[in-house]
């Protein structure tokens, strides 16, 4: 499984349509200061459900949709989509490409998509699990992420291991089973 695209719309300095193809092994963004490779990791994080604008580098949510230039009007909604190879059927539908996409408008509303049907932000966080894809798991490390990981409490580590052993499913689904 890898990632095979990454589709922007009106997603923060991206106002057109912008498309990124990747293919097997190691791909390296590169361009001057402000031309919008960190938005690029933050289209990643965001469409897999990142809540926190802050952790955006925004302030409120509404800072992720392009917000106008000199040249250009703001847009009225922004998108995400992300698409991985599925051939190996390491996630647990039955297509070879899957695709998560996420929408905002101005207004707030907001919503959830896999593979073009609208879905709930549950459904794709059950999907990934276990697959080290995700908002918070190891297949984003960012800036600061190897100090946060060497000095944090044991018990916060071993999540990371879980997540790499493929065992937070059924954690989680003993966690809900009990509440119930
Ligand atoms: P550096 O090399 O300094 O890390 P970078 O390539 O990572 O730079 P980014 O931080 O991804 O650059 O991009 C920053 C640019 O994105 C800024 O010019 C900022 O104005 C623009 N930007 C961020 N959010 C929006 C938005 N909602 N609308 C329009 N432009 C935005
Ligand atoms: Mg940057």
């Amino acid at each position: 499984m890898y990632l095979k695209r990454l589709e922007m719309i009106g997603f923060k300095s991206f106002a057109d349509r912008t498309e990124l193809e990747f293919v097997p092994g190691i791909t390296a963004v590169v361009g001057p200061n402000g031309s919008g490779k960190s938005n690029v990791t933050d289209g990643i994080r965001w469409v897999l459900g990142e809540q926190s604008a802050k952790s955006l580098r925004g302030s409120k949510m509404e800072d992720v949709i392009f917000a106008g230039s000199d040249t250009r009007k703001p847009v009225g909604y922004c998108e995400v989509s992300i698409t991985f190879d599925n051939t190996e059927r390491k996630l647990p539908v039955d297509y070879t490409e899957v695709t998560v996409t996420r929408r905002v408008y101005r207004s707030g509303e907001s919503e959830y998509l896999l593979n073009k049907k609208p879905c709930r932000l549950k459904d794709i966080t059950e999907l990934f699990m276990d697959t080290g894809i995700g908002k918070e798991a190891y297949s984003m490390i960012g800036q600061g992420r190897i100090d946060d990981i060497l000095s944090t409490k044991s018990e916060d580590r071993r999540a990371i291991f879980e997540e790499a052993a493929g065992i937070v499913k059924y954690k989680t689904r003993k966690k809900e089973a009990e509440k119930k």
